[in-house]
């Protein structure tokens, strides 16, 4: 079993921390958020316990200065959802499979969801599907709201809990196919200022992706910067920092021939 490298140690601390501020917006969230799309209308939303109410807009900001920053980082220290996908995904059965067209079509599912958020959300204005319970004991009141709530929001919730569950199957399922937020971030990334990336030396061996829990490579699909497969590169072609121009190939074949050196502008 590989040694558990510091960043790592590091990424687990963030994720206990994030646990700890997220976690109970979270729960909130997915089984008392009267709104069809949870976490973004908090300033109108009567669930008085909520943290949501003060969280939502820094949350939001974070979010948006992280992704600038690190791309899609969120997902990997300090999303508690991601932690309860990499949970499960440790115990997952069928590992390394899901690969090639089927990997590539699944994983059109979340920008799927992600457009269908933002259609319920702006042209349908965010409506309740569930009855808010204002306040109460804490799972008395889940149970009220489930009892309350119409067919759509119930489909919803539970969708969203089978699919997580699903990681128990296939590692980190929820995130790498249907999470809408994973989706946004997904196609934010491509802008971020910091990466981890694959330099010319990379030989397509793969390493990376035998050791990665979401099972890609850093800069593609789902890819969260969380620095697993960093140390694993036999050719040591993963770096982390700013990635500059690559040069395009008839670019490269002209300094090639006029003896110029080939790589990165
Ligand atoms: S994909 Fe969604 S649930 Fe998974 S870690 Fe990212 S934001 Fe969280
Ligand atoms: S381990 Fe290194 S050489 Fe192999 S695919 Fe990943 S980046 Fe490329
Ligand atoms: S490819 Fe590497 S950096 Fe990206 S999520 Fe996988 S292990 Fe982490």
């Amino acid at each position: 079993m590989p040694s558990i490298s510091a960043i790592q140690w590091k990424r687990r601390g963030t994720q206990l921390i994030f646990l700890w501020f997220l976690g109970e917006f979270s729960y909130y969230g997915m089984f008392r958020c009267p709104f069809a799309v949870p976490y973004v209308s908090c300033a109108n939303c009567p669930v008085v316990q909520c943290p949501g109410r003060k969280l939502w807009l820094s949350f939001w900001l974070l979010l948006l200065c992280s992704t600038i920053l690190f791309g899609r980082a969120f997902c990997g220290y300090a999303c508690p959802g991601g932690m309860i996908s990499q949970v499960l995904g440790k115990a997952a059965l069928v590992r390394g499979r899901m690969k090639g067209l089927v990997d590539r079509l699944l994983g059109i599912g979340k920008y799927v969801a992600a457009l269908a958020c933002l259609y319920v959300l702006f042209p349908m204005h965010n409506p309740r599907w569930a009855i808010p319970i204002r306040t109460g004991e804490f799972f008395q009141s889940t149970t009220l709201t489930f009892e309350h709530a119409n067919s759509f929001w119930l489909v919803r919730t539970w969708f969203v809990v089978g699919a997580l569950a699903l990681g128990i199957m296939i590692p980190h399922f929820w995130c790498r196919y249907l999470c809408p937020t994973g989706g946004i971030l997904d196609v934010l990334k491509r802008f971020s200022l910091l990466r981890y990336f694959k330099t010319e030396a990379c030989t397509d061996c793969n390493e990376c992706r035998s050791i990665c829990e979401i099972e890609t490579r850093p800069e593609e699909a789902n890819c969260t910067n969380c620095a697993a497969c960093h140390e694993i590169c036999p050719v040591s072609a993963i770096e982390f920092g700013w990635k500059k121009r690559k040069i395009p190939k008839k670019e490269k074949e002209v300094k090639v021939a006029a003896g110029g050196r080939s790589g990165y502008a």
